[in-house]
Formats: C-alpha cells, sequence, structure tokens
C-alpha cells in the first residue's frame, strides 16, 4: 500500500471524516485487519482562515507548503488536501513537493460526470462559489456548476464557518440549506463543495444526485494507495 499524506485541521470536523472513510474504504477493499496508511499534518485553522479573510492567499500558500514538504518528509507518496476552499493555493503546494497532490476539484468532477450530471449547483464558501479557481478546474472536466444567489451564498458560508467548522449541526441551517436547493433551477445534481457540508446535509435529503467532495477526494486517495 502507498501511504497517503493528508494535509488537514481545515477544518478538523472534516478531517475526522477523511480519516474514517480512507479507513472504512481501505478495510471493505483489503478486508480483515487492513487499514489506511497514513501521515497526517492537522494545522491550527485560525491563522489560516485569518488569512482567507484578508485575502493573503501567498501567505496561506506558503504556511501549506511548509505543511506539504514536512507530509512528504515523513513519507506521503501524494498528498490530499482536505479542503476545497484551500485548493485556491495548490500551485503553491504542488511547488513545495515532488509527490502529487490529488485535486479534490478533479476528483469531484469525475463524480459528477459518473452520475451521468454536467451542471450541479456548488454548495461551498464563498471563495469556492465566487472566485474561478474551483469553477475553472471543474470546466475543465465538463462540469459547469451553477452557485445560489447572494443572500444565500452569504448564509451558507456563516453556516460553514461559525456552525460546521466549530462543530455546530443546526437543524434550522440544514432546513436553510435544502431551501436553497429547492430554488436552483437548471441544476442537475448537488456537489456538496465545502468538506463540512456532509457533515449537514446528506443524499438521502436531496432529490437529485449528490457528490459530496470529501467523499469522491477519499475515493481518489484509495486508489492511489490500492492502485
Ligand atoms: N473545509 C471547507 C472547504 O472544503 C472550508 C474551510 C476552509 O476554508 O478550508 O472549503
Amino acid at each position: 500500500m502507498r501511504t497517503l499524506g493528508l494535509l488537514g485541521g481545515m477544518s478538523a470536523e472534516s478531517t475526522t471524516t477523511y480519516y474514517q472513510a480512507l479507513n472504512q474504504q481501505v478495510r471493505a477493499r483489503l478486508g480483515g485487519l487492513h487499514s489506511a496508511q497514513l501521515v497526517l499534518w492537522s494545522v491550527d485553522f485560525a491563522p489560516i482562515a485569518q488569512m482567507q479573510a484578508a485575502g493573503d492567499w501567498d501567505g496561506a500558500g506558503a504556511a501549506l507548503g511548509e505543511a506539504a514538504a514536512r507530509l512528504e518528509g515523513a513519507g506521503a507518496a501524494a498528498i490530499l488536501l482536505c479542503t476545497n476552499t484551500m485548493h485556491k493555493v495548490a500551485a503553491a503546494i504542488e511547488a513545495r513537493v515532488q509527490v502529487p497532490l490529488i485535486h479534490i476539484g478533479d476528483a469531484t468532477a469525475f463524480a459528477v460526470r459518473a452520475r451521468g450530471c454536467s451542471r450541479p449547483l456548488l454548495l461551498a464558501t464563498r471563495f469556492t462559489m465566487e472566485q474561478d479557481f474551483y469553477k475553472d478546474r471543474l470546466r475543465g472536466h465538463g462540469v459547469e456548476a451553477l452557485v445560489p444567489g447572494q443572500a444565500d451564498r452569504d448564509r451558507l458560508h456563516a453556516i460553514i464557518y461559525d456552525e460546521l467548522c466549530q462543530g455546530v449541526v443546526d437543524a434550522g441551517s440544514k432546513r436553510q440549506a435544502l431551501t436553497m436547493i429547492a430554488k436552483a433551477t437548471g441544476a442537475d445534481s448537488v456537489i456538496f463543495g465545502c468538506t463540512e457540508v456532509g457533515l449537514l446535509l446528506s443524499q438521502d435529503d436531496i432529490e437529485l444526485p449528490v457528490v459530496d467532495s470529501t467523499l469522491a477526494h477519499v475515493e481518489a486517495g484509495v486508489e492511489f494507495m490500492l492502485g
């Protein structure tokens, strides 16, 4: 099994999902006592989130590049950056390591296409929904993402940072997010494009096919580990 490096802590709530899902999938594939061979570097999210809010993407890229180099030094043969938003600085991370960064946007687009879909509603942070770095990556795979309106984007961003990243799962916020999905016209699917959204919503709540970026990313990671 090849060793996978997890660059996590963004937030710690969703890194827990990565750890659990990677181990479950490796056990499902190999059976018995098999589990995922991993190295985890889990950052303190507060200073990273401050850099995001301040628009200091160079600073964030340098910090995450340093963490990725530590993962490589510890034996990681590839890296999973356990957040969609911070893929904005994917190039800065890739510049610091020799091993591949398995891009969450590629894994997510692949899962959308595998469901026969191409126009997903993207539920994510404001950075991911409003800037081009992520939507362009999807577009490169023939996936054209739609996003909620401004007020809904603001509310979703607050749900992610003020609640989900802090371990709060609120029933009222869940209803609001489901209303955003119900309002979306022209979407053929839904992307949980933030690694915490799967803590709030699931496929069972939604009629359209759902792709959870966390689980798509985990699948790509398992594929790398086991080939
Ligand atoms: N985990 C989230 C994401 O997938 C948001 C936290 C962050 O900004 O990294 O985008």
